[in-house]
């Protein structure tokens, strides 16, 4: 049974259930119907022998049994018998036996030869002190009688019946079962050729099936966006390798062949060694992005104080802005509290502010990027700590370099860079929070944000400044 199809198994409890039902279902039926032959025996029997003593009449200390007396009422022999139970008026039918006793007011049942009565007695005492019974003898045979036939009919139908409504049984669950294999074979299409542009098919009725393939459908397209942006990823790392490399082997061929002075040396190796930086550099960032995004694991979730947080980051950038020119400040609104990540959040941050700072505009008399912080909606937002359902908003804002109409829809994907001549061969910098531009900070910050349940914008206009709004909320 156990590699039965559901279909089979369907079928053999569909079979089981409507056995044990109409066995108990015709056994109910069956009791009922005697029940109903008997009680009806009796009304009939009580209302026989009424009306035979309505026809007894007791007459100045005589009695007697009038003309119309009937010795048969629907069906019921009627017998009179004095108060010593000798009869009076009426016979007993054939085969009843005759030397059964009377009782008064009691209805008895007695099977003889095969036959079963139903008898009632009255006894009536006159004025004069005689007694006159009366008894009245149903017999039950008929209503058996046909309740056997019945019986017989329906045992003799029964199981013609459950083998049609087994076979029908059988039949719908197989349809039923039906888009399943038409799932499984599609799925194993999809397996086996390792295609996952194919679909399962979903099927008219909005029924369990069709959720189950619409969410199965999901789960590829989920599948399908990991394996596309997997295979992006290690074009994009290998692209972005290649260059260096490249650049590093060509060094080594020059000052292999053809470099003879210190000097010479001293060059092909600070080429080199500004390549390998740049590396290293995009090494750190993959390892930043695999351990944000690709690990997969639940983000570690605890209360914090964002307002501390946003001070603490701008403060800790302060000079690395200075350092390059550029003037940070913070307006944080005090004691917005937050649940979520704190790591992650402050590389959120600290990706923001960078790029606030890289993207400055050398051409302006000053560069300004300033962070705010402050929350809207909710029960307590604008003052106290945050709490009920509003958001806290993290919004920096630079005056720098802009992102141009056209790149700004793709800032936020992996590996985009707007501003090619910005992308910096990797200089002796040491400021580690402002690195090369490898484009993927800001598809970190995206991560970042809708893992908290939140969401990030940006609105710029190219040559006058950049705004990117995070949008946390704070339940
Ligand atoms: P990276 O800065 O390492 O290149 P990001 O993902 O952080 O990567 O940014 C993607 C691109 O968006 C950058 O290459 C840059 O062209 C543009 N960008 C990001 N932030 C700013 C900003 N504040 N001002 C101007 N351009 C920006």
């Amino acid at each position: 049974m156990r590699n039965w199809t559901i279909g089979k198994k369907i079928t053999l409890y569909y079979a089981a259930v409507l056995i044990a039902f109409t066995a108990v279902f015709c056994v109910a039926v069956y009791f009922s119907a005697v029940n109903q032959i008997k009680d009806t025996a009796r009304t009939t029997l009580t209302s026989a022998v009424d009306d035979g003593f309505e026809h007894i009449v007791y007459d100045e200390g005589i009695i007697q049994i009038g003309d119309d007396f009937q010795t048969n009422y629907r069906g019921v022999a009627i017998i009179v018998y004095d108060e010593t139970g000798v009869r009076i008026k009426g016979s007993e039918p054939a085969g009843f036996p005759i030397y059964t006793p009377l009782k008064s007011g009691e209805y008895h049942q007695i099977e003889t030869g095969g036959e079963n009565w139903m008898i009632y007695d009255t006894l009536k005492v006159y004025e004069n002190g005689s007694g006159i019974w009366i008894r009245g003898i149903y017999t039950l045979d008929s209503g058996f009688a046909s309740l056997g036939a019945i019986t017989i009919t329906v045992m003799l139908a029964i199981p013609g019946l459950m083998i049609i409504a087994v076979i029908a049984g059988g039949l719908i669950a197989r349809k039923s079962m039906r888009p399943v294999a038409k799932i499984t074979e599609a799925a194993a299409k999809i397996n086996n050729g390792h295609d996952l542009s194919l679909r399962l098919p979903v099927g008219k009725s909005r029924d369990e099936l069709y959720r189950l393939a619409e969410t199965l459908n999901a789960m590829i397209d989920r599948l399908e966006t990991a394996f596309k942006s997997e295979a992006e990823f290690t074009s994009d790392v290998s692209h972005e390798l290649k260059t260096p490399v490249a650049v590093i082997l060509a060094e080594c061929e020059y000052a292999l062949a053809a470099a003879d002075t210190e000097e010479e040396y001293k060059e092909a190796l600070s080429a080199i060694q500004n390549q390998c930086r740049r590396m290293n550099s995009l090494i750190t960032q993959l390892l930043q992005v695999s351990r944000t995004i690709n690990t997969g694991k639940v983000i570690e979730k605890h209360d914090f104080s964002l307002s501390d947080l946003c001070e603490s980051v701008t403060g800790e950038l302060k000079a690395v802005a200075e350092g390059r020119g550029v003037s940070l400040s913070a307006d944080v609104q005090p004691d917005i509290s937050f649940n979520g990540d704190e790591t992650l959040i402050m590389r959120m941050l600290i990706n923001l502010l960078s790029n606030g700072i890289k993207y400055s505009d050398p051409s302006k008399a000053e560069s300004r990027v300033k962070l705010r912080l402050y929350s809207v909606g909710g029960s307590t937002a604008g003052s106290g700590p945050s709490s009920g359902d509003g958001a806290a908003v993290m919004e920096v804002r630079d005056n720098g370099i802009g992102i141009s109409d056209a790149d700004l829809p793709h800032v936020f994907n992996r590996f985009y860079k707007a501003d090619k001549s910005r992308t910096r061969d990797s200089d002796s910098s040491s400021d580690s929070a402002v690195t090369d531009s490898f484009g993927l900070g800001l598809s970190m910050v995206k991560w970042i944000a809708e893992a908290h349940g939140g969401s990030v914008r940006a609105e710029s206009r190219k040559g006058e400044g950049s705004v990117f709004t995070v949008e946390l909320p704070i339940n």
